[in-house]
């Protein structure tokens, strides 16, 4: 054995010599029961972070303890193509290269991303190598691979067969600069200080950040308590505007906050979350006065075509003119939304699909709430079982189109009637990009075929006709629907396609998995979604325990940001004490369930305990070279002393705590046991005892029995150090490690 543990040149090796014998790739086995569980898909062109080291660490050692224990074991590997993040990433290379979406047909964008994607993605995968993630390779997954898209499009075919789909208006989070929409909890929300303007309006002042949404305004609203404005609740005002004058309604809600402003707001149910929610409990008309390029329309009359930030500016300036302005409070604080990419988020209806949640008792919702409260899915820690039952009981409808190129298309084509009833984005057969109504462009001089061909986007009204590929008829026009699903949607699906679902040999026997290990700020968006689609088409539910780990902070407590500069590379520490110390530190964070921050120290100790077990390592295999004879192996026979039995007796102990602890998802618990018993049970005291042993033959047998099986029980945790170890000692068995067998209990 080399004086010290070299963990650069030892981890690479011993990766090769596992991905080489095949040891990942379970055999079936119909007498026994599989263990499966699946990779939570990183990114496929992102790079790995330390929650992500977290959960491979968890992972894998779930996996090869089961492995050791004789169960066919499984884990599958896989990447998302994670829709949006990854189109705004390619987007950015675009303008680098002085170019934008705008200059591609949708076709050309996917292609372009595809082989983005392609060029990238060694990076995680090269990184979930060195983890030493004992993953499946021969199985792996790309979430964009041509059977997953096949399996998902079949779903959304059933789904539409049960009526579980529709299309509906609806108020979303519509971003204007990545043109697509993002699910409430896809948001970031920010302080910020924006003027707030006090407009003359009517008989009244009111405040509002948003004075160029006017256009779109159909009520003022009050609060039923405020004494101030009681007389004009259902009375009609007139408003002078900006554009001559109109009536509206005052009406009279709770959402309405008496200490804002002057207790007066304008309604805008088309471009304001709370509006739109009071503008269905009043039933108001809903009136569109942006655009889905961002910019105002006709209803803005001589401000069409500006973008929000012109639109507020100019209506401003024309406001003060006319004497409309009372007076801004320039230094007004409030939050804002943000999509992803930093843009202000513009609410706005718009066509979208949806799944409906709630139809009935049998379809989705339902099934997945129960089968978490009566415990047909058990959730570790417990206490994260509420944040599943709430959100699952506050579930609302799910949009399910996003704008997005990168992404698997919805399935549908729309039939052309009332050529009026579209909005095309195109790149015209000169190259340039254009879009508008349908029925006007085509007035104008562009052809059907060559809108289908250069196509971006299309966005239809609510009631269009669709159809299935195979419901097309011959002398009918179609537009494709542009929209695809949310990443949601196909990775909600994600345990079932990995496996071939319908009926793949694997589907049979490695479904339903055996654990869903993941981070507990997914439970709603993936967790909850593939409880509902599992159920839905297999009705099993997708995996049998869920077990949630926290989230990794920074050194300082705070979450990891880029802003902040607290970001911790985990490359960084592999390079420096090691993946087994990295992975053993992060381990002991799980400890409580809860959020922790990085265990810098922990991590530290970890590389020590690993010179410590390398240096006991060597110290056997110097004593059995002084002894000069060959050590028997361990048994019964042999005349053992009392230190000997205790020791043993300790070791059994030990086993059976560590099955213990891992069986109730207690890694760190099941970790500090094994640390303890090999550094202050076997280094401190024992090796101590045999160094003065006359029968040098029993103790060292002794010794190096019970070593061997601390290799065992520290192998899931520290794979590669324990490996190396094992192949340098002498042993019954020439099976390496990680096929070797878990120690038994007697
Ligand atoms: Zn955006």
């Amino acid at each position: 054995m080399d004086k010290t543990y070299d963990h650069k040149s030892v981890e690479e090796k011993i990766y090769g010599m596992w991905a080489e014998g095949n040891y990942f790739s379970p055999q079936i086995d119909h007498k026994k029961k599989p263990f499966t569980i699946l990779l939570p898909p990183p990114n496929a062109s992102g790079r790995m972070h330390t929650g992500n080291v977290l959960m491979i660490a968890i992972e894998d050692l779930l996996v090869r303890w089961h492995r050791m224990k004789g169960d066919p074991s499984l884990w599958l590997p896989g990447t998302d193509h994670a829709g949006t993040e990854t189109q705004i990433t390619f987007e950015k290379e675009l303008k680098k290269q002085g170019k934008s979406r705008f200059n591609f047909t949708r076709r050309e964008l996917y292609e372009q991303i595809w082989d983005f994607v392609q060029n990238n993605k060694g990076l995680i995968e090269s990184q979930i190598k060195r983890m030493g993630a004992s993953v499946d390779w021969t199985r792996y997954t790309f979430t964009l691979d041509e059977k997953i898209i096949q399996t998902v499009h079949n779903t959304f075919k059933k789904m539409a067969k049960d009526q579980l789909v529709y299309r509906g208006n609806y108020m979303v989070n519509y971003c204007p600069k990545c043109g697509t929409t993002y699910a409430d909890v896809e948001l970031k929300h920010e302080e910020r200080k924006d003027p707030l303007y006090y407009m003359k309006y009517g008989p009244f002042i009111l405040a509002t950040v948003r004075p160029e949404t006017k256009f779109g305004d159909t009520a003022v609203a009050v609060n039923p308590k405020d004494k101030r404005y009681k007389k004009w609740v259902g009375q009609e005002i007139e408003v002078e505007g900006l554009n001559g004058k109109v009536n509206l309604k005052v009406i009279a809600d709770n959402f309405v906050d008496m200490a804002f402003g002057t207790g007066v707001v304008k309604v805008t149910p088309a471009h304001d979350k709370n509006d739109y929610e009071a503008g269905l409990r009043h039933k108001l008309e809903v009136k569109q006065v942006i655009n889905l390029d961002g910019r105002l329309n006709e209803r803005a009359g001589k401000y069409a075509g500006l973008n929000v930030a012109e639109g507020r500016k100019q209506v401003v300036a024309d406001l003060k003119e006319k004497g409309l302005m009372d007076h801004i409070d320039e230094n007004y604080l409030h939050t804002v939304a943000l999509c992803k990419a930093g843009h202000d988020i513009e609410p706005m209806v718009i066509p979208n699909w949806f799944v409906k949640v709630d139809a009935d008792e049998k379809s989705f919702k339902q099934p997945a709430l129960k089968a978490v409260k009566n415990g047909s899915v058990k959730i570790y820690p417990k206490w994260q079982e509420i944040k599943y039952i709430r959100w699952m009981e506050e579930m609302r409808d799910w949009p399910i189109s996003r704008q997005n190129v990168w992404g698997i298309q919805i399935p549908i084509w729309y039939e052309v009637e009332n050529e009026n009833q579209f909005y095309v984005w195109f790149i015209d057969k000169n190259g340039k990009y254009k879009y508008g109504v349908l029925g006007q462009l085509l007035k104008v001089g562009s052809e059907f075929e060559e809108i289908i061909s250069g196509l971006q986007r299309v966005s239809a009204s609510e009631n269009v006709k669709w159809v299935f590929e195979e419901g097309k008829k011959e002398n009918k026009r179609y537009l494709p629907e542009t929209d695809t699903f949310d990443t949601w949607f196909s990775s909600g699906q994600w345990p079932l396609v990995t496996l071939g679902y319908p009926d793949s040999e694997d589907f049979k026997y490695f479904y339903p998995t055996s654990i869903l290990e993941t981070g507990w700020e997914i439970i709603r968006l993936w967790v909850s979604r593939m409880i509902m689609f599992g159920i839905y088409l297999t009705g099993k539910p997708p995996f049998e325990y869920i077990y949630l780990h926290g989230i990794v902070r920074a050194l300082d407590g705070r979450k990891m940001s880029k802003s902040l500069g607290n970001v911790i590379n985990p490359e960084e520490y592999i390079e420096q004490y090691g993946v087994d110390a990295l992975r053993m530190g992060l381990i002991s964070g799980t400890a409580n369930g809860k959020d922790f921050n990085f265990p810098k120290d922990k991590v530290i100790a970890y590389k020590h305990f690993a010179n410590k077990i390398w240096n006991m390592g060597r110290f056997m295999l110097m004593m059995q070279e002084q002894y000069g004879k060959d050590i028997p192996f361990y048994s019964e026979e042999l005349k053992l002393k009392t230190e000997d039995k205790q020791i043993l007796k300790e070791l059994q102990k030990i086993i059976k705590d560590v099955n213990k602890e891992l069986e109730k998802f207690r890694f760190a618990d099941a970790a500090d046991l094994i640390y303890q018993f090999m550094w202050h049970s076997l280094a401190d005291k024992y090796i101590e005892l045999v160094k003065n042993r006359e029968d040098k033959d029993v103790a060292l047998s002794v010794l190096r029995h019970i070593y061997l099986n601390c290799l065992k029980l520290l192998h899931p945790f520290m794979p590669f150090i324990t490996e190396e170890i094992w192949s340098l000692m002498p042993k019954k068995t020439n099976l390496p490690l990680i096929i070797s067998s878990w120690p038994e209990v007697k």
